[in-house]
């Protein structure tokens, strides 16, 4: 009988937490106060000083905190924003929500992340903001995105719903942007019990207008300055963030050590690429662990006949999904994430996930290889 090996598991992380989590909830449960109370304010005040920003806002979720970010910076129709080609749907979609033009840039192939080099070429007088995505947990290049920006007066957001607790040069992603978007998505690196999510800001200008955003563009009851959406992180969930926020960088190095595991037993293997070349000064969260493989459908289905279970991100590219059939795209300008497209593969990654794990894929993948 072979063991499964789940593609992410809670068990370690939940059992760490379990009696912190039970005593809060119970907690709010009791306290009859559930919308913006003073376990949101709490949390935000923990996670802006973690990421060593000046604000936090709790939202709903990462989409919402992209979009509320977007909104804040007043960017909607007849602007265009600089994206990835290769992220998640959602940092799209939050700019065709504002009304706004995504412009998807291909990665640079060794990073997978955006080509700062590529970005210049697609400015234009419509352009306002650069929107990098650390992309699996690998920070961008941030010193280069922020240079360019600045020198053609342009906003800078990042997406960081993939790499909480990642470093650039000394200082946590989503802190350099002028607004940053979060995801507390359960298997995200810090993971909620449902959806959440934050925007982190040095501006207290910024600030004020996505704390109106995220509730009904409302800052006093009854008193309406913008036309505003309701989301907002709610009570429990804060709580649970407060309760696991401390242990996020234990989980984080727990995962490198995993990761170190994988890259050395899979070194040597040519069919087998490691995404994410790390640039210099930069710490990893790992979100994923990521291989580049030319027979990956069939490497998939092998492990997973050996009980290893895998994920792909992404199937599809944004340019390629039916939801964007009429934006016309094309395909052929986006040559690294059509070659990306069908080699990544994404190999199981959790804290709590055990050494002898990670050597029992390895010696799988060598296994199917030879
Ligand atoms: C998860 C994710 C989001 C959206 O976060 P949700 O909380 O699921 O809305 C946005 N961007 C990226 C890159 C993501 O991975």
């Amino acid at each position: 009988m072979t063991e499964e090996i789940p593609f992410y598991s809670f068990d370690y992380q939940n059992q760490q937490v379990r009696e912190e989590v039970q005593q809060a909830l119970l907690e709010v449960f009791d306290s009859a106060w559930y919308v913006l109370g003073e376990r949101v304010l709490k949390f935000e005040k923990e996670y802006a000083a973690y990421i060593g920003v000046k604000h936090c806002i709790g939202v709903g979720n990462g989409l919402d905190a992209l979009k509320i970010s977007l909104k804040a910076l007043g960017i909607g129709k007849g602007d265009e924003v600089i994206v990835p080609a290769n992220t998640y749907i959602a940092t799209v979609l939050a700019i065709s929500e504002t009304g706004a033009r995504p412009v998807l840039v291909d990665p640079d192939p060794n990073t997978f992340n955006i080509d700062t080099a590529k970005i210049a070429l697609h400015i234009t007088t419509r352009t306002k903001a650069i929107l990098p995505v650390h992309l699996y947990g690998l920070p961008c290049d941030m010193d280069g995105i922020i240079d360019l920006a600045n020198r053609h007066g342009l906003f800078v957001i990042e997406d960081n719903a993939q790499a909480t607790g990642s470093v650039y040069k000394g200082r946590k992603t989503g802190s350099f942007g002028h607004v940053n978007a979060h995801s507390f998505y359960p298997t995200k690196n810090l993971g909620c019990l449902g959806d959440g999510g934050a925007i982190t800001t040095n501006d207290d200008h910024l600030a004020s207008q996505a704390r109106m955003l995220r509730n009904y563009g409302s800052e006093i009851k009854y008193k309406n300055e913008l036309p505003g959406y309701n989301s907002r992180l709610d009570e429990i969930q804060a709580a649970v963030l407060s309760a696991k926020l401390p242990y996020l960088d234990q989980w984080r190095n727990e995962k490198a050590k995993l990761v170190e595991a994988y890259r050395e037993g899979l070194s040597g293997i040519q069919q087998i690429r490691l995404a994410g070349k790390e640039i210099d000064a930069v710490l990893h969260s790992h979100h994923l662990f990521v291989v580049k493989c030319s027979h990956r459908d069939a490497l998939a289905a092998y492990l997973k006949t050996q009980g290893v279970n895998t994920m792909i991100h992404y199937p599809i590219p944004v340019y390629r999904q039916q939801a964007y059939g009429s934006a016309g795209f094309d395909f052929h300008d986006y040559p690294i994430t059509e070659t990306l497209t069908p080699e990544v593969l994404s190999l199981p990654l959790y804290p709590g996930m055990k050494q002898e794990q990670v050597a029992r894929i390895v010696s799988l993948i060598r296994e199917f290889i030879f």
